[in-house]
């Protein structure tokens, strides 16, 4: 260890001190105090997600930890590691992700359900996150990047959360190859996504969002079909999706990652029987209301899908070293978050943005 290059005494972050009220940037003292089974990540890159939007506004009904350096899509270089480390290594390339630490014992985590461990932390919601030039993390949680992403590109962050989630999202909803699913908000960075992870996986989608340039982008991406949901027809949304499909019975699956509450309820009445609904979106205090009658007679499925394990971020890692994931980005540096959460908070993003925490 004596041999290591040390490292500087502060970083830059991007720091929330009160619900409701942007973080700024800051000099705070690097996290160099780390457990025996955690690592020390120089982060480079770090995705904004609409999570972190929801950690700055306290609106879930979890709330985050303050003070707290946000965010959870980073990749970076481990430069320590603890003293019960042993399969991370000082230099490795490494992703952290929503997951920063989970007990490995419990029920959840030793069946590879570790989101749902009770002792789970959240990175940049309990535990301080990405927003920063150093971040610490347990050691079995970091994603491994593939030896084929050598070099830290700003596209492999939103692998971490919006990837992962995406990926695991289309597992959960059951659709096989040559069915086809809606994937609702389309548009957005989990969306884009999706549309390209279920062209990977075989699958045939129609996208659903608002607007010229979020159509352009979801034909892009590998959707088969793009239904505006504010200009659908004469026939409304529902019936606009039916049509598409093989049989007009409706979509496999639908996977919604919009926010408000309307999606989720055309969704359940555009699947056809059988059908699932995958709730990703998390608009705060939403509520999903459907017909009961129409859920039994027609026996449709209303689930929720919640990130993913650790198998799942290898396999989602792989899509993209194997070029089926491009993530539409724009990086800008970590002095401009705020601004990006104004455009969040706007609806204004397509895909993703990317903080360079160095800038
Ligand atoms: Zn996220
Ligand atoms: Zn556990």
């Amino acid at each position: 260890m004596a041999s290591l290059p040390p490292l500087p005494e502060k970083m830059k972050a991007q720091v929330c001190t009160e619900a409701g009220k942007m973080p700024t940037l800051q000099e705070v003292p690097v996290p160099k105090d780390i457990g025996p089974d955690q690592v020390l990540v120089h982060i480079k890159y770090s995705g904004v997600c609409h999570s972190d939007l929801h950690a700055v506004n306290g609106d879930w009904p979890l709330k985050p930890v303050l003070p707290l350096i946000g965010g959870h899509e980073g990749i970076g270089e481990v430069v320590r590691i603890g003293t019960a480390v042993k399969d991370v290594k000082i230099g490795d390339h490494v992703g952290v992700k929503w997951i920063n630490n989970s007990c490995m014992t419990c029920g959840f985590c030793t069946s590879a359900e570790e989101t749902l461990c009770t002792k789970a932390s959240f990175t940049g919601y309990m535990v301080d996150g990405t927003f920063a030039e150093y971040c610490a993390v347990q050691a079995a949680s970091v994603a491994r990047l593939p030896d084929s992403i050598l070099t830290l590109k700003p596209d492999v962050a939103p692998i971490m959360c919006a990837g992962i989630t995406s990926y695991r999202s289309l597992k959960e909803s059951g659709a096989k190859p040559g069915q086809t699913v809606a994937i609702v908000g389309a548009g957005g960075g989990l969306g884009c996504l999706a549309l390209q992870y279920a062209k990977a996986m075989g699958l045939r989608s129609i996208a659903i969002d608002t607007g010229d340039e979020k159509r352009k982008t979801c034909l892009e991406m590998g959707a088969d079909v793009f239904i505006d949901f504010m200009d659908p027809g004469q026939e409304g949304v529902v019936e606009a999706v039916k049509k598409t499909t093989v049989d007009g019975m409706g979509v496999y699956a639908a996977l919604v990652f919009a926010v408000g509450e309307k999606p989720f309820e055309q969704a359940s009445q555009y699947v056809r029987p059988k059908g699932t609904v995958v709730c990703i979106g998390v608009p705060a205090g939403a509520q999903v209301s459907t017909s009961i009658f129409d859920m039994v007679i027609r026996m449709i499925t209303i689930k929720g899908s919640y990130f993913g394990n650790r198998l799942e971020s290898i396999e989602a890692l792989d899509f993209f070293a194997r070029g089926l994931i491009k993530v539409p980005h724009k990086v800008v540096g970590l002095s401009e978050l705020p601004s990006v959460f104004e455009k969040l908070e706007k609806g204004e993003v397509v895909g993703r943005y990317v903080l360079d925490t160095s800038k």
